[in-house]
C-alpha cells in the first residue's frame, strides 16, 4: 500500500491506527521514518513537546526534515532555543519557512495589528499559508499534538488524515502528560525554551502569548484578548 493522503480511506487509517495501537512513540517514529523517508517533515513549533519529539527522532532519522514557521513574530528567546537546537543536532535540516508579505507589508495591505484587529487572517498568512506551501512537497508530518492538551485535540491519533493540508499527519505523542513531557526533558537534559521558567507555557508569537497564572489552562495564554484557542493548523479530528 502506498500511504499517501490520496489513496487512503478511512478504513485505511482505522487499520493503521489498529496496528499501531500498541507501539510506543519510538515505535511510531521508526515506522513513519521507514514508511515515508524524506518525504517526513516535522512541522516544529520549538515548544516543551518537540525537544522530546526532536530528541525521539534524532534516533530514528539523523538528517529528519524540520520546518519552523516563522512568523517574523516570534519571542528572541524561541529563535536562541532554535539555534541551540542546530548545535545539538546538527544533521537536522531545519527550515525556517517564511509568510510571502513582510510584517510592513501585512500593515500596509490589512492595516496595522491585524493580530488585533483579525487574529484568524493573520496566522492564514503568517502561519496557514506558510504551512500549506512548506508541506506541499511531503506526504506526511510529524506533530507533537498530545491529546492532554486541550478539548480539540482529545480525538487525535497516531495516524491522521488531515484534510486541511492534504497529508498525512503523524502525532506521536498523543498518550504522553505534561508531567512526563518536563520529565524527559529534565532526564536528557535538553535544551527548552526559557520562557517556560517564566510561566509562559505555551508560546507562540509576541503579540499574541502572554504569561498565565498559577493553575490556569496552559493554552490561557494564547489570543487571550479573543475567543480564538487555536491557529488552524490542526483542525480538530472526527468526534469533536
Ligand atoms: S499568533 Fe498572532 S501574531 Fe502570530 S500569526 Fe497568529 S495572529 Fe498573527
Amino acid at each position: 500500500m502506498a500511504y499517501v493522503y490520496k489513496e487512503l480511506s478511512d478504513r485505511d487509517y482505522e487499520e493503521l491506527n489498529e496496528t499501531l495501537k500498541k507501539s510506543d512513540s519510538l515505535d511510531v517514529l521508526k515506522w513513519a521514518a521507514q514508511t515515508y523517508g524524506n518525504k517526513l517533515v516535522y512541522a516544529c513549533s520549538f515548544g516543551a513537546e518537540a525537544m522530546v519529539l526532536l530528541d525521539l527522532l534524532s534516533k530514528v532519522q539523523r538528517k529528519a526534515h524540520i520546518l519552523f514557521l516563522d512568523t517574523d513574530f516570534h519571542f528572541k528567546e524561541t529563535y536562541e532555543l532554535i539555534d541551540r537546537v542546530k548545535e545539538r543536532y546538527p544533521d537536522f535540516v531545519i527550515q525556517m519557512a517564511r509568510p510571502e508579505l513582510t510584517p510592513e507589508e501585512q500593515a500596509a495591505k490589512y492595516g496595522e495589528a491585524l493580530w488585533e484587529s483579525d487574529p484568524n487572517k493573520c496566522c492564514q498568512i503568517r502561519k496557514l499559508d506558510v504551512l500549506e506551501r512548506g508541506l506541499a512537497p511531503y506526504d506526511a508530518w510529524l506533530s507533537g499534538l498530545r491529546r492532554a492538551q486541550s478539548p480539540t485535540r482529545a480525538n487525535t491519533e497516531f495516524v491522521n488524515r488531515d484534510d486541511r493540508f492534504q497529508a498525512v499527519k503523524i502525532c506521536p505523542l498523543i498518550h504522553w502528560t505534561e508531567e512526563e513531557v518536563w520529565m524527559y526533558i529534565q532526564l536528557h537534559n535538553l535544551p527548552y525554551n526559557e520562557l517556560h521558567d517564566q510561566s509562559y507555557p505555551s508560546i507562540g508569537c509576541t503579540y499574541c502569548t502572554q504569561a498565565v497564572a498559577a493553575g490556569e489552562d496552559a493554552r490561557s495564554g494564547r489570543w487571550s484578548n479573543h475567543t480564538k484557542t487555536e491557529c488552524g493548523l490542526h483542525a480538530p479530528v472526527k468526534g469533536e
